[in-house]
């Protein structure tokens, strides 16, 4: 049977990787969390380049680094992995597990404005697209139908509203054993969602060709034969789309 690339975009807290993962696991494709990327990325430049671990060059701020002085340091100081654990995938960064490290609020806080920068979106861009080159792939992200994969067959765009979003975000954080507050999760995604949709590179939005999936009623079942049978109608070559 042909392989495919999917393409699983939407806005944050949309389960994304829930049903990019589950695609994955049942067509036997790989699955990349492109978040994860931006987030490890987000996670070096705040907090070991700028804070904790000082090196030669934290006199200057990233921001401040011209373009091609970014791409420079982006080569030399940043490699980003995926490994898989009993727990699931994980993403290294520079060989170290640092999975617990960027799942917090702060750190996805910290992603969303990393991912404003041109020079961080080129680097991961072109690191997901050589991911795909051999396709049988399942990447989720913002850009990833418009920008990273434009020529993919699936692409998919999952939408639920801001308030089922935080909650479900919500519950997720106080099942890791956090303390969050409704509200503060609530501001966070509708911020994240703002910025998301308004940067200059790559903004969130909808390809033209996508499928759109608004998830706010719909049960992870019902949501996942939905998928599923758009799957198989594009690799047997009965969809429309092909
Ligand atoms: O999906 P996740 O919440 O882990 O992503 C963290 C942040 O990284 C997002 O808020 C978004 O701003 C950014 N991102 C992006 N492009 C992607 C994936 C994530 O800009 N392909």
């Amino acid at each position: 049977m042909k392989k495919i690339v999917v393409a699983v975009d939407g806005y944050s807290s949309c389960g994304k990787s829930t049903i990019a993962k589950q695609l994955a696991q049942y067509a036997g494709y790989t699955y990349v969390d492109t978040g994860a990327m931006y987030r490890a990325v987000a996670l070096y430049i705040y907090e070991e380049w700028n804070g904790l671990r000082p090196t030669e060059t934290d006199l200057v701020r990233f921001e401040d680094l011209s373009d091609e002085e970014m791409t420079a340091f982006l080569n030399e100081h940043i490699h980003i992995s995926f490994i898989q654990t009993d727990n699931g995938q994980h993403v290294c960064l520079n060989g170290e597990d640092v999975e617990s490290r960027i799942r917090t609020l702060e750190t996805g806080n910290l992603a969303s404005q990393v991912s404003t920068i041109g020079a961080v979106r080129r680097f991961l861009v072109a690191q997901q697209q050589k991911m795909g080159e051999e396709k049988g792939i399942v990447m989720d992200g913002r850009d990833i139908g418009t920008v990273v994969f434009p020529g993919a067959e699936l692409k998919l765009f999952l939408t639920a509203s801001a308030e089922v979003r935080a909650q479900r975000r919500y519950l997720e954080l106080r099942e890791k054993g956090g303390n969050p507050v409704f509200e503060d999760v609530l501001r966070d995604v509708e911020d994240r969602d703002y910025r998301d949709t308004h940067r200059a590179e790559s903004p969130l939005k909808q390809a033209d060709d996508a499928i759109v999936i608004d998830n706010t009623n719909m049960t992870r079942e019902e949501q996942m034969q939905k998928v599923t049978e758009l799957f198989e109608s594009i690799v047997k070559g009965t969809s429309k789309n092909v």
